[in-house]
């Protein structure tokens, strides 16, 4: 079985214009008693955390169409071997084989 690479990119254009949809509003300007503000603190502080787990998710999902149109998706970066099209399929942004990811996990312990 072979990756279907046309309904991968489908699949993370999608992914990718909502995450541009749901990008996070900046905070309104904080106003009110010092619970409000404390309150707005927290969800400012959220909201940027959100923010850069979605820059990142963005970041990925632009390498992994930059691979499509390159045509290395699929390829593990490590071995250059192909990567099983069930674990694309699992993960469409994946850039490692099971054994080097194995391998990557293990060198981060
Ligand atoms: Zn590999």
């Amino acid at each position: 079985m072979a990756i279907d690479v046309q309904a991968a990119r489908k699949k993370l254009e999608e992914e990718r214009t909502q995450l541009l949809a749901r990008s996070i509003q900046p905070p309104e300007p904080a106003r009110g008693d010092e619970a409000d503000l404390a309150a707005m603190e927290q969800a400012k502080e959220r909201s940027l955390w959100l923010a850069n787990d979605q820059k990142q998710r963005l970041a990925q999902i632009d390498q992994a169409l930059a691979r499509i149109a390159a045509g290395t998706y699929g390829v593990c970066d490590a071995c250059g071997k192909p990567i099983a099209p069930e674990r694309m399929e699992a993960n469409p942004l994946a850039t490692l084989c099971i054994e080097d990811q194995a391998k990557t996990e293990k060198k981060r312990k």
